[in-house]
């Protein structure tokens, strides 16, 4: 079966020092946690105080994006992959809305980044979704389907079995309106299928897909009860430990 992986986006929140608090109350209230994976992707300035604040725990730290290509070089405000690997991270977020939104990326970048991130040995979080117009109208599936041809499709098999999906509608990104379990589950079910007739049936049953978009303690348990859900991706309620320990303990 496949094991959750909870994940805390902490986007643009939070210094060292705020860094350092949040895991002295968050470790405790989660380090009963077996049932799940637990990953933090602080700023990337806040990574070397979140690995040394996890260091010897269950909790795993992540970054949120990385640099295309491998390799140093002329690219003021970048940040590579292999960084991150000695930097002690062990995911990376790619392809967020935020920055498909803001800042120019596109399934080909996701693709170039997730392949840099496997190369450098990251475990790539590569996140889809779609608008609120493309839900209403009807445009789901096939807005999904590009991005996943864009963006994960040309993946090797290989490549492919170290990533995890995230399926993030953009309508219930940081908006409070989470999916229903039920249209959760239709668009993740829809997202495995997408995997199976490209990487086969083995692939399609191991791949986590997880849940993003408004994910709270009190709406958690409904999501996680879906059996294509297989975790979360939690953005403002990953920012308090209390909150954060209340969607990792789910069960
Ligand atoms: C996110 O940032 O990936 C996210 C899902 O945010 P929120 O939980 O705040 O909706």
């Amino acid at each position: 079966m496949r094991t959750p992986l909870m994940a805390g986006n902490w986007k643009m929140f939070k210094t060292p020092a705020d860094t350092t608090a949040f895991f002295d109350k968050f470790l405790p209230l989660v380090a009963g946690a077996a049932h799940a994976d637990v990953a933090i992707c602080p700023p990337f300035i806040n990574i070397p105080a979140a690995v040394a604040a996890t260091s010897g725990s269950n909790v795993t730290i992540g970054a949120q994006n990385c640099y295309w290509v491998n390799k140093e070089g002329a690219f003021t405000g970048e940040v590579n992959a292999p960084m991150l690997k000695a930097a002690g991270c062990t995911w990376v977020i790619i392809g967020h809305s935020e920055r498909r939104q803001f800042f120019g990326e596109t399934d080909a970048t996701v693709l170039q980044r997730t392949v840099a991130a496997l190369e450098a040995g990251l475990k790539p979080i590569v996140c889809l979704g779609e608008l609120l117009a493309e839900r209403e109208s009807g445009q789901t599936n096939e807005v999904l389907k590009t991005q996943f041809l864009g963006g994960i499709a040309p993946l090797t098999p290989e490549q492919f079995a170290q990533i995890v999906i995230a399926y993030e509608p953009v309508w219930a990104i940081g908006t409070g309106k989470v999916a229903t379990p039920e249209i959760a589950e239709d668009t993740h079910r829809a997202i495995r299928a997408l995997v199976e007739e490209k990487f086969g049936a083995d692939a399609a049953a191991a791949v986590r897909i997880l849940y993003g978009g408004s994910v709270k303690p009190d709406n958690v348990a409904g999501l996680m009860a879906q059996p294509n859900i297989d975790g979360a991706l939690v953005g403002g309620a990953a920012l308090k430990p209390e909150d954060f320990a209340g969607v990792v303990n789910f069960k």
